[in-house]
C-alpha cells in the first residue's frame, strides 16, 4: 500500500516524458515539413533559374541567405559533398518518388533534396541544409516551453506530494481517534470542508465514537450499579472460575466469612484462603471438580471461626457455552447468614420457657398457699392473714409480670413512635411523684438537675415515661435505706442526656453486661427479695433503641449505680 503513490509518481513522470517526446516529435516534423516545403520552394527556383543561365548567382546567395549548398548532378570532383551526391545517386537513395533523404556530412545532419529537372536528366542537382531542429532553430521558444513543461510538472508533483501528506495526517489522526475510542480516551476534533474526500468517513468516525463512548458509559453505570447491588447485599456473594480462584466477591461474604478487608481481592487466590469450613470446601470442590453432576447445591452449614455463624449456603455452576466448555464453568457461593434468625429463635424458644417459668412459681405458690386454707388453715385467723398476704402478693407480682410481658411484646412489636414534644422534666417530677410512697418509706433523698435541660423534647411521651418508670423503679428498689436518688437532665447541641443515679447496693462488672437480657435479674438474695421481674431492663432498652438513643450503665457494687439514656436531639417544629 505504501509504494502506491511511488508507483502513480513513476507513472505520471513517464507520462510527462512520453508527453513531452511527442510534442517534441511533433515540433520536429512539423519544422521538417516546413524545411520541405522552402525545399521544394528553392528547387523550383533552380530549375527556373537553369532556363534563364543564372543558376550560379541564384546558388550562391542560397549558401548565404539559406544555408543550402548546391551540388549539380552529376557530381564531379572529390570533396566530401560531391562524394555525398555521388553516393546518393548511384545508390538511387532519392529519386522523383522520395526527393528527400538525410545524410551525415561534416558532423550534421543535412537534408538532402533532389531537384530534377523535367527537360532532362544532367539538369538534375541536389539541395543540402543542414537538418532543422525544433530546439536549434526555435530554441528560445522551444528551451522556454520545456523549462515552463517541467517547472509545471515538477509543480503538479510537488501538489500530489503536499495532498498526500496532507492525507496521510488525517488519516493518522482518524486512526488516533479510533484508537482512542477504543481505549475510552478522547478523541480529537478534526475540521474538514464538506468537498473533503474524508469528509463522510470522518463524520461516520464521529459517530461510531460518539456511539461507542455513550454505550460504554451506560455500561460502566450498569456495571458500577451491579457491583455496587451486589456489594451491597446482606448476601455473601463469591464468584470463582474453573481455577478455583475468587474472581470476585462482595462485602457481606467478607463479613461471613471473617475476611480482613486488606486481604481481599488479591489475584489469583483460591477460595482456600476465605473458606475454611470442611462442609463449605467439599461443596465448592465438588462444583469445580463435576459441574455436570449437579448444578444447584444447597446446605445450612455451621461456619467455623470465633462467631460460630450459621448459613445457608448455596454453591451454583454456571456453564456459559452450550457445548459445556470446561473453561467457561464458573461457580457461584452464596452465603445467607442465618446466624440472626437462629439467635432469635433460641431467643423466643428462651423467653417462652423463661415466661411460663416465671409465671408458675407465683401460681404454683397461690395454688399452694390455697389449697392449704381449704384444707383448713382458713380458720386459723393468723395462719389465712399471712397466706392470704402472700396470695395477694404473689398475685400482684404475677399481673405485674403479665403486665412487663405485654409491654416487652408491644416493644418488640415496634409501637409507631407517636412524635411530640415532651417536657422531661415535668415527666422525671411526675415519675418521682408516682414512686413518693416507696421513697418516703426507704427514706431516700431525691435530687433533680436540670440546670442544663432546654426543653421541650421532641419524642414519645409514652415511651419515655416507660424509660422513667423502670429507672427510676430500680433506683428506689435497689437502693439501701437513707441512700440518694439524683436524677441529671441535660440538652447540648447533639443530644438529650438522661442520668438516674443512686447510692445502692450495686452491679459487678459481668451483670452490667447482662442486665438488659430478658428476665435476667442478680442472682442475691437482696435482688431477690424485690419484688422485680427482670423485664424492666430489656422494655427499657428496647425503647431507647425505637427512639434512635442508646442506653449505658456505669456501677460499683455497694457504691451505687448511674444509668445514662442519650437520645438524638429532635427539634420541636
Ligand atoms: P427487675 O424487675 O428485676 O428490676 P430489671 O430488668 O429492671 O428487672 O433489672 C434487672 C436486674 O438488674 C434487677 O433484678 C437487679 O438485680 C439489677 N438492677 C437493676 N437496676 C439496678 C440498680 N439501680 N442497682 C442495682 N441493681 C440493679
Amino acid at each position: 500500500m505504501r509504494n502506491k503513490p511511488k508507483t502513480k509518481t513513476v507513472i505520471f513522470v513517464i507520462g510527462a516524458i512520453i508527453f513531452y517526446g511527442l510534442i517534441w516529435g511533433m515540433s520536429n516534423h512539423f519544422v521538417r515539413s516546413e524545411q520541405r516545403q522552402q525545399l521544394i520552394g528553392l528547387g523550383s527556383e533552380y530549375r527556373t533559374a537553369l532556363t534563364t543561365k543564372t543558376v550560379d548567382e541564384q546558388t550562391a546567395s542560397w549558401q548565404a541567405d539559406f544555408s543550402v549548398r548546391v551540388v549539380s548532378l552529376p557530381a564531379k570532383g572529390q570533396s566530401e559533398l560531391a562524394k555525398i551526391a555521388r553516393n546518393v545517386a548511384d545508390h538511387n537513395l532519392v529519386n522523383s518518388g522520395t526527393p528527400f533523404t538525410k545524410v551525415q556530412y561534416q558532423n550534421q545532419d543535412y537534408l538532402l533534396y533532389l531537384v530534377s529537372a523535367p527537360t532532362s536528366k544532367k539538369s538534375q542537382a541536389v539541395l543540402l541544409q543542414p537538418l532543422r531542429r525544433v530546439s536549434r532553430n526555435y530554441a528560445a521558444i522551444w528551451w522556454s516551453f520545456s523549462v515552463l513543461y517541467w517547472l509545471l510538472v515538477a509543480l503538479l508533483i510537488w501538489l500530489a506530494a503536499l495532498r498526500l501528506r496532507d492525507q496521510r495526517q488525517k488519516l493518522a489522526l482518524m486512526a488516533a481517534n479510533v484508537q482512542a475510542t477504543s481505549q475510552q480516551a478522547e478523541a480529537e476534533p478534526i475540521l474538514l470542508t464538506p468537498d473533503d474526500p474524508f469528509f463522510d468517513l470522518e463524520n461516520h468516525l464521529k459517530e461510531l465514537h460518539h456511539f461507542v463512548t455513550t454505550e460504554l458509559a451506560d455500561a460502566q453505570m450498569h456495571e458500577q450499579g451491579l457491583r455496587s447491588l451486589i456489594d451491597n447485599l446482606p448476601l455473601g456473594v463469591m464468584l470463582l472460575n474453573q481455577a478455583g480462584q475468587v474472581e470476585m466477591m462482595n462485602r457481606a461474604l467478607g463479613t461471613i466469612l471473617d475476611v480482613p478487608v486488606a486481604k481481599k481481592q488479591l489475584p489469583d487466590e483460591t477460595y482456600v484462603e476465605y473458606v475454611k469450613t470442611y462442609a463449605l470446601s467439599r461443596m465448592i470442590e465438588h462444583a469445580l471438580r463435576e459441574p455436570q453432576v449437579k448444578r444447584h447445591q444447597r446446605r445450612d452449614i455451621q461456619l467455623v471461626g470465633d462467631e460460630g455463624r450459621f448459613v445457608e449456603a448455596d454453591v451454583i455452576t454456571l456453564v456459559g457455552s452450550p457445548d459445556h466448555n470446561e473453561a467457561d464453568v464458573k461457580v457461584l457461593v452464596m452465603l445467607f447468614d442465618l446466624t440472626d434468625i437462629k439467635q432469635n429463635e433460641q431467643m423466643q424458644l428462651d423467653f417462652v420457657a423463661n415466661a411460663s417459668h416465671e409465671l408458675r412459681t407465683p401460681v404454683t405458690v397461690i395454688s399452694g398457699y390455697a389449697e392449704t386454707l381449704l384444707a383448713g388453715a382458713k380458720d386459723d385467723p393468723q395462719h389465712s392473714q399471712e397466706f392470704l398476704t402472700t396470695i395477694l402478693e404473689q398475685a400482684q407480682h404475677l399481673e405485674a409480670l403479665i403486665q412487663d410481658i405485654l409491654q416487652l411484646s408491644r416493644a418488640d412489636q415496634e409501637m409507631p413512635i407517636r412524635w411530640q414534644s415532651v417536657n422531661l422534666d415535668q415527666l422525671v417530677q411526675h415519675e418521682l411523684q408516682l414512686a413518693a410512697k416507696e421513697i418516703k418509706q426507704r427514706q431516700l433523698t431525691v435530687t433533680v438537675d436540670s440546670k442544663h435541660y432546654h426543653g421541650p423534647t421532641l419524642s414519645d411521651q409514652l415511651k419515655l415515661e416507660e424509660i422513667l418508670k423502670n429507672l427510676i423503679t430500680n433506683a428506689v428498689r435497689y437502693n439501701v435505706s437513707g441512700g440518694k436518688i439524683t436524677t441529671h437532665l441535660a440538652t447540648d447541641a447533639n443530644q438529650t442526656t438522661i442520668t438516674v443515679s443512686d447510692t445502692g447496693i450495686g452491679l459487678t462488672t459481668e451483670d452490667q453486661t447482662r442486665i438488659f437480657e430478658r428476665f435476667y435479674r442478680v442472682d442475691q438474695a437482696h435482688s431477690r427479695q424485690q419484688a422485680g421481674t427482670g423485664l424492666g431492663l430489656a422494655i427499657v432498652a428496647n425503647l431507647v433503641d425505637q427512639l434512635g438513643g442508646t442506653i449505658t450503665v456505669q456501677s460499683q457494687l455497694g457504691v451505687g449505680s448511674t444509668f445514662t439514656v442519650k437520645l438524638p436531639l429532635n427539634h420541636v417544629a
